[in-house]
């Protein structure tokens, strides 16, 4: 039997449906399979091997032990709302209600999927940069939008001014705009965020912005949210979640902050996606939150200790690198190694040398996926034991 349904439209737009009809596993799920049925050190999916700091763990174990355990408010617990707005004002300046211009959702994923659901009408354009986050593709097909992008090239992963300009139209309703960029690493210079409030206000387009990385910047970048531009926060959907920061994915406690209106109408949708969720978990991310600049520090510079780590090994290796200046993630060009597929490449890589990476084009449309045919993904957000062994192994494909 043939199961009809949005699902379909999900799967394409994620680029997962096969031609006959059916739904491939994402490439994050088939390197991960691989990665364990061979014993593979696994750089491919982006998640710490490591804990999150103690304020924040101790402090969802106290919530548990005293009963925070039923639905929380709709649109987060105070205490995390307040943390939130407390947070934009000390890292950015920027001023936010905690009451209405907040949410809190089940990850920086349902933010995501609650605000392109409720601000996308069938046949609207929605702009992503691209190599692409595959979430944004999949929410995409599900709205019945039409995703068009910009590519980013490589060595630096910076857009093209003329290349966004012609990609904004009237037609356009959301530009999805993720600094620090996964999978690249880039970080959006001022000029490109100021051009793309620009262009959304001449076109009458929103923004959002996925900012997981927010506080994962190196050798003293700095993240500017396109929410502090002149004329930009009264259109921008800003969204960010803890589990990046705070080495907790398995949480799932993400938030939007936006004008009233727009929270409402993403309220709208999101209240019969997941309701609530985490109560335990809010109160400790907003411990987090609250955290002194010195863990925010801390946090960069032990992740720019692992990227140089991996980054030596890759380059030992043999591979053409470019070093990220934000993120959790290394691109790797495989070419240098006789290696122009990269996908071919992720698949040999675990017999090679017992790791597992994945390819830029899973990130990509079918017709751009040639653009970035040998490049490659590692993470680095893992123990510098297991960077070294991996360097160790990926020595051999020099030999
Ligand atoms: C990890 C990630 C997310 C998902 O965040 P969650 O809070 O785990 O849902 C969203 N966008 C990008 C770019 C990510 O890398």
């Amino acid at each position: 039997m043939t199961v009809q349904g949005a699902w379909q439209r999900a799967a394409r737009g994620a680029l997962l449906l096969d031609d006959d009809g059916t739904a491939r596993t994402t490439i994050f799920a088939e390197m991960s399979a691989l990665a364990a049925s061979t014993g593979s050190i696994n750089l491919g999916q982006g998640f710490p091997d490591y804990p999150g700091p103690v304020e924040v763990t101790d402090a969802a174990q106290r919530e548990i032990a005293n009963g925070n355990n039923q639905y929380p408010p709709g649109r987060g617990m105070a205490v995390l709302r307040e943390a939130i707005a407390e947070h934009q004002k000390r890292f950015y300046g920027l001023v936010v209600d905690p009451d209405t211009e907040v949410l809190v959702t089940a990850g920086a994923t349902e933010a995501l999927s609650a605000a392109i659901l409720a601000l996308v009408e069938p046949g609207d354009e929605v702009l992503t940069f691209e190599p692409f986050y595959d979430e944004y593709g999949a929410v995409i097909g599900l709205a019945d939008g039409i995703h068009t992008t910009v590519r980013l090239r490589s060595p630096d992963f910076a857009p093209d001014h003329d290349d966004l300009r012609a990609a904004v139209t009237d037609r356009t309703r959301l530009i999805i705009v993720n600094t620090p960029h996964n999978p690249t690493g880039a970080v959006f210079d001022r000029e490109t965020l100021q051009l793309i409030v620009e262009l959304a206000e001449r076109h009458d387009a929103l923004i959002v912005t996925d900012e997981v990385y927010e506080h994962l910047h190196y050798d003293g970048s700095t993240h500017t949210p396109i929410a502090t531009l002149p004329g930009a926060a009264e259109r921008t959907i800003t969204i960010s979640s803890g589990g990046k920061t705070f080495n907790t994915t398995g949480w799932k406690i993400g938030w939007v902050i936006a004008t009233a209106p727009l929270i409402s109408a993403i309220v709208a949708v999101k209240q019969f996606l997941t309701y609530v969720n985490g109560a335990p978990f809010q109160p400790a991310i907003a411990a987090g939150l609250q955290l002194p600049d010195a863990f925010y520090r801390d946090l960069a510079s032990d992740l720019a200790g692992k990227r140089d780590l991996l980054a030596g090994g890759l380059r030992a290796a043999g591979f053409d690198i470019t070093l990220p200046r934000a993120g959790y993630f290394i691109v790797a060009d495989a070419a240098p190694l006789g290696y122009d597929d990269g996908g071919a490449f992720c698949r040999a890589l675990p017999e090679l040398a017992g790791v597992v990476a994945v390819p830029i084009s899973a990130f990509c449309l079918p017709g751009s996926a040639g653009q970035y045919g040998s490049l490659v993904r590692f993470a680095f957000c893992k123990r510098l034991e297991v960077l070294e062994q991996a360097s160790e192994q990926l020595a051999r494909l020099s030999v």
